[in-house]
């Protein structure tokens, strides 16, 4: 959208929320600002032996902690003010949910689709070494991971690259969202999706909030529209409709869908997969502009696709009651106001897709550990509920079957580990922030990033200042 500035949207929230807080106003603006961008141009060689120039940035937000933390993004949009703005909520986000990292952000500004699988790998190894270069990569200095058009395979190919120039002993920690077999975390693919599920589970559990809401209490029932079935889009509907809720619209680039009955989020999956776009699919209305469907009547609008994607131009036509913001930036300012005094619950971004950062946190604590979580205890937990269910057996006279001794004797492995940390997160962060909004009398996205200032500028207060 035309004058559409990211940095500012983000940092007008921060303003707002800053007033609840009493950090000098010098501090603040140091909290605000980027402390490093770096913007890099390099060649590459496309198959048939013509230059062409790519256009990149990492950004890294703040060094109050380290290293610093966030994907690398492959888009068209990509730009040095969207890649600041990203930076900067990787920052709140990570404190919002007590992660230890400073935020950070990349992007290269390509289509994905006009490149042959080999470009794209000299495109992302070209990067890795400029930034490796450049100090702006390493397990203790700024770790990457996967965002909007990036996944395991682009991570894998950083590391790779890494590791051929680093003699670092944690190397394998320089980067997250790796495949698993390169030392990645089982769970981190589905990790923001499954997060946004989380959080948008601990929201609708609060009976007072759903009763302002008009809304019962639970997921189960509740009717919801997604945008966007990339990674986290994905996810977000696959754990909502397991939970019982139903899918009643989607959109994607090329159109969407809608339906009152429900949609079948695996065969709306083969049918893309066949088609290449939702459009057409059986049993649904295909609406004619692709962003209509978030007009559409249910109780939760899930954006997960890009910034500015609920604004000025659609926020007084929008229905639902929650908005569960699990992209970066979906919200505008003026469209946050007008869906918020129509009385709507927005979950915002900085809380709400923290679960892909969190699980990067486990994967990198993985690799700087050289252990896969749940080596020493897995087995120690199960035969320790064995002995216990023996001494049931035999002061109640009942033996335990096979499946029952499996399902009662379980120790945490990975997966397990994974999931119940990224729970406990979600469930924490949110209840923080309740409280905030409720003391304050504030929303929740102002709350997260009071939340976020204080813990940032209590760190930033204490900082030594160097000659
Ligand atoms: N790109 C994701 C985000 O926006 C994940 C970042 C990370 O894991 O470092 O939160």
């Amino acid at each position: 959208m035309e004058g559409y500035k990211f940095f500012e949207q983000v940092n007008s929230a921060f303003d707002q929320a800053a007033s609840y807080t009493d950090f000098d106003k010098g501090l603040l603006s140091q909290m605000k600002i980027c402390n490093d961008v770096l913007h890099i141009t390099f060649p590459l060689e496309k198959d048939d032996g013509k230059i062409e120039v790519i256009e990149a940035w990492r950004v890294e937000h703040s060094h109050h902690k380290l290293p610093t933390k966030g994907g690398i993004r492959y888009s068209m949009t990509v730009n040095e003010d969207e890649t600041m703005a990203l930076a900067a909520l990787m920052t709140y986000k990570c404190a919002v949910v007590d992660v230890p990292f400073g935020g950070a952000k990349g992007g290269i500004k390509i289509d994905k689709s006009r490149y042959s699988e080999s470009e794209l790998e000299r495109i992302t190894r070209r990067y890795t070494y400029e930034l490796m270069k450049k100090n702006f990569i390493g397990p203790g200095i700024d770790v990457p991971a996967p965002d909007y058009g990036t996944g395991a395979q682009e991570m894998g190919w950083i590391l790779d690259t890494f590791r051929q120039m680093s003699t670092d002993i944690n190397a394998e920690g320089c980067v997250t969202g790796k495949p698993v077999e390169m030392g990645g975390i089982r769970g981190r693919t589905e990790a923001t999706g499954r997060g946004v599920y989380f959080g948008i589970k601990e929201a609708c559990d609060n009976k007072e909030d759903m009763k302002n809401l008009g809304l019962e209490p639970g997921l189960e029932g509740k009717t919801f529209v997604v945008q966007g079935l990339g990674n986290v889009g994905y996810h977000a509907a696959k754990y909502m409709a397991e939970a019982g809720a139903k899918m009643v619209g989607v959109a994607e680039i090329g159109g969407s869908i809608y339906s009152e009955k429900g949609i079948d989020l695996d065969k709306l999956m083969e049918y893309r997969k066949e088609k290449g776009l939702i459009a057409g699919f059986e049993g649904t209305e295909t609406l004619e502009d692709n962003s209509s469907v978030l007009k559409s009547e249910c109780d939760i609008l899930i954006p997960a696709a890009l910034e500015n994607q609920l604004n000025e131009k659609n926020a007084d036509k929008i229905q639902a009651k929650i908005i569960g913001e699990a992209a970066n930036g979906p919200t505008t300012a003026k469209a946050h106001q007008i869906i918020k005094d129509r009385g709507a619950l927005i979950i915002p971004d900085n809380y709400l897709n923290a679960g892909g950062v969190t699980v990067s946190y486990f994967e990198w604590l993985k690799n700087i550990q050289h252990m896969r979580f749940g080596r020493m205890g897995k087995r120690f937990e199960e035969n320790s509920y064995k002995k216990i269910l023996s001494v049931i057996e035999t002061i109640s006279d009942r033996k335990f079957t096979d499946k029952e001794l499996g399902f009662l004797a379980q120790g945490g492995g990975e997966s397990e580990l994974v999931d119940s940390g990224l729970e406990e997160t979600m469930i924490n962060a949110y209840n923080q922030i309740n409280e905030i909004r409720k003391k304050h009398g504030v929303d929740l996205r102002t709350a997260a990033f009071i939340s976020a200032i204080n813990k940032v500028g209590i760190i930033y207060g204490r900082m030594g200042i160097f000659p």
